[in-house]
Formats: structure tokens, sequence, C-alpha cells
């Protein structure tokens, strides 16, 4: 399980909060999970209760209640171990507490994370000439991290560099406090070249950080020192925070990051299969795109717990394995797939194009585009192959429906009319 929850979450919380628990047994059916302290009990259970139920999960194969238990490992009366100081270290030490996987190499790029992508390469490779700060927001698992780290890999190399998450200043600032040692806090803090925030939603809410988190941004920010920061929501939604802070960090470039689509889903996956050296099926790669939509950590631990059950039945990864594994883990069923025919029929419903027309020859404009919204969404919710779409459409060829595709999913992007009929053809789906 530690191993797993290493690569998840963020080496210095790790370092923090998980490299001293341990398993202590089973008891009534339930694990019981050694911490240290009730202050690390709290953490776990309030940031990472959800990571720890994954990652158990994909160990145990189905899921395993488990409870946080204060518990000293040592019975022999030795007090417990203090919590070890947190970490965070400015390059090129730095490199240690960053995943090596979290590159820009090993991030793919697709319609939902376009934007954040290229404002976290151009201040990785511009700091001080980019938008400052750079804010990057959006759901859980969605890569924020990901580019945080991406970016130190690329500068930490040659500038001063501190990666740390608003927790960990938190807690550093709290130990400078008491130890008296405020000097060196704001030293190290202060005197860097990019400064990377990582979950600022997690920054204290008391009085004190949040002033002294104010005048190490001020103190970059004056001397045009690049920040950047992650959250989980946008500035305006930072209503922990004082107002001043929310104001300074729209002053450079906001930027979110939202569920990927299904192509870059499957994206992901393949290029997670590659990088794992797995034979994965398209039509496994497609199921878990399919079933897993808006997080991409859920998305890569699905395909782990796939390769783990492959390995455990030395079988090859085939789709009634994949259905299997994907029972498992997703406790709650997803809603089944809807029926290529109530798709045409919501498509019909919308556009007031009939299905007859949408599976015709014709080839007016607007009979093109309920077409092309059609094979988008067998694609996208059905996750039909090009080729059955073009079948399902009276007989056109994968590139003719991978041609529509495209074109729906450029609109996308800049049409918000497109927008609006996917958005309403969803819906009439959804009351079928
Ligand atoms: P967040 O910080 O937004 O909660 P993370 O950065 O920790 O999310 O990403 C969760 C997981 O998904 C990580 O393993 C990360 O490598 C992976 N991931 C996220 N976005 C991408 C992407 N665009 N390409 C490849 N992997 C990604
Ligand atoms: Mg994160």
């Amino acid at each position: 399980m530690l191993d797993r929850l290493r690569r998840v979450v963020p080496a210095p919380s790790f370092d923090t909060w998980f490299a001293d628990t341990h398993a202590i047994g089973m008891q009534g059916g339930v694990l019981q999970i050694g911490v240290v302290s009730d202050f690390a009990r709290e953490a776990l259970t309030a940031q990472y209760y959800p990571a720890i139920s994954e990652a158990l999960t994909s160990v145990v194969g189905r899921r395993q209640e488990f409870e946080l238990l204060v518990h000293r490992q040592q019975e022999t009366g030795a007090p417990a171990q203090a919590m070890p100081p947190s970490q965070s270290v400015t390059a090129p030490h730095a490199r240690p507490v960053l995943a090596p996987h979290y590159t820009f190499a090993n991030f793919v790029v697709g319609r939902s994370n376009r934007l954040a992508h290229a404002a976290a390469v151009a201040v990785s490779e511009q700091p001080s000439q980019s938008p400052n700060p750079l804010f990057i927001y959006g759901g859980v698992g969605l890569g924020k991290t990901h580019l945080l780290h991406a970016i130190a890999h690329v500068t930490g190399p040659r500038l001063r560099t501190i990666y740390v998450s608003a927790e960990t200043y938190t807690n550093e600032f709290v130990t400078a406090l008491r130890e008296h040692s405020m000097e060196q806090f704001r030293e190290k803090y202060r005197n860097v070249d990019i400064l990377l925030i990582d979950d600022i939603q997690f920054i204290s809410r008391g009085e004190q950080t949040q002033e002294e988190f104010f005048h190490t941004f001020d103190a970059l920010y004056t001397r045009n020192k690049q920040i950047v920061i992650n959250s989980d929501v946008s500035p305006k939604l930072l209503t922990l925070l004082e107002e001043r802070l929310r104001s300074r960090f729209e002053w450079g470039l906001t930027v979110d990051i939202s569920a990927p689509d299904v192509e870059t889903r499957l994206a992901i996956l393949r290029s997670k299969a590659e990088r794992d050296e797995l034979r994965v099926p398209e039509e496994v790669l497609l199921l878990i795109a399919h079933r897993v939509q808006d997080n991409i950590r859920q998305l890569e631990g699905a395909l782990n717990r796939i390769a783990a059950l492959a390995r455990l039945q030395r079988e090859p990864i085939t789709r009634e394995l994949a259905v299997d594994a994907l029972n498992a883990i997703t406790s709650t069923p997803r809603t089944a797939v809807p029926m290529p025919s109530v798709i045409l029929d919501a498509v019909a419903q919308v556009t007031n194009i009939p299905v007859d027309a949408l599976t015709s020859k014709r080839r007016e404009k607007q009979v093109a585009y309920a077409r092309h919204l059609a094979m988008y969404l067998l694609r996208d919710v059905a996750h039909q192959s090009y080729a059955q779409i073009g079948r399902i459409l009276g007989g056109r060829d994968h590139t003719t429906v991978l041609h529509g595709f495209r074109r729906i999913d450029r609109l996308l992007e800049t049409d918000p009319d497109v927008r609006r009929d996917l958005t309403e053809i969803r819906a009439a789906m959804a009351a079928r």
C-alpha cells in the first residue's frame, strides 16, 4: 500500500504523514493501521482517507475496511518516534522530492488541460517573463501536481526552485514560530527564483500564516520572481483566504484543468500502458476510459488493478478480466452505457433532424452537423469504435466518422452553440 501511496501522494506529504504508518493486524475483518500520533491520524483521515481506501482496495482486490489507530511500532516501551520534520528542499536538492515521472514528456495534452499545460511550459522556459502568478485550478486527480513537478524538473537544475504544498508551508511556518527561526524561514522562501505552491486551499486559515504568505508573495512578486499556485477551486472561491491574497492570485494568469474527454483518457491510458510495458487490447482501454471519466488518478488506478489481476491469475489482459476487475473497484456500478438508439433519438429530438435522415445519404449542412454530433456522442458516451459508428450511421467509413468526431471536438473549443447542443442532448439522453 505504501508503495502505491508513494506514487500518488506528493513526496513531502508522504514523508510527513505516511512514512511511519504500519500494519498492526486484522481485527474482526478490519485492517488496523498504526499511526504515530493523534495529529497524524486526524490529518490522514481528513485528507487522505479516499487515497488510502483506494490503495487498499487495489492491493487487496476488493473493498476492505480499515481503521487508523495511534500506535507505537515497537511495543517495547520505546516512545513513538517524533514525526519527521516536514520537507521541502531548495534545488538542486529539491529533485528527490519530485516524482521522477511527473514530467512534461509524460503529460498527455488534450482540450481539458491544453491551456494549463501551455502556461506551465512557458513558465518553465521563461520564468519571470511569464504571467505572474500562474494560478492553475481544477478537480482532484487532473494533473495539477504533475504540472508543478514538471516545471520544477525543468527549472530545478539551473534556478533556485522550491516546490512545496501549502500544508507543508504552514507546518514549516508554525515550526519556525515555535523554534524562533523565522529568519531562516524567510531567507528560504524569499530567496528563490521560482516558488511552486501546491494545494493552496490547504494553507492554514490562521491569520499569521496568511500574513506571512502575503509577505512571501509580495517579496517575490516585486522582485519579478515567478510564482505558480495550484488549487482545487478558482481564486474567487478560495473564501477561506484573505481577500487581499485572493485578489493577488488574479494578477497574473488563471487557467483551469477540467475532466479529460474520452480521447485524452485513451491517450493517457495508452501512454501509461506503454510506460509500464503492459499489453492491453484497445477494447480494454476503451472500457476503462468509459468507466472512469473524471479523475486521472483513478483512471491509472483502474489500469493498475487490471494489470495486477492479470499477473495474479497469470493470464493476458482480456475484456472479461477487465470487466471483473472494474466491477470490484467501482462499488456503485456506473449507469449502463446508453444504447446507440437512445443517442440517436436524443440527437433527433434536440436538432429536429429525424433519425432516418441521420442514417441517410443526405448532406445538407444541418443534417451533416446533427450526424456529426451523433458520431461524437457514440464515441464519447457509448465508446463505439469508429467502424461501428460508421455502420450504425448507415454504412459510413471509418475516416468519415473520424472526421465528424474531430470536427465536433474542435468546435467544442470555440463554439458555445455546439457546447449547448451537446449539453441538451446529454440531458435528453438522461431523461430517456
Ligand atoms: P492533482 O494534483 O490535480 O490532484 P495529479 O497531478 O496528482 O492530480 O495527477 C493524478 C495522476 O494522474 C498522476 O499520476 C498524474 O501523473 C496523472 N496525470 C494527470 N494528468 C495527466 C496527463 N495529462 N497525462 C498523463 N498523466 C496525467
Ligand atoms: Mg495534487
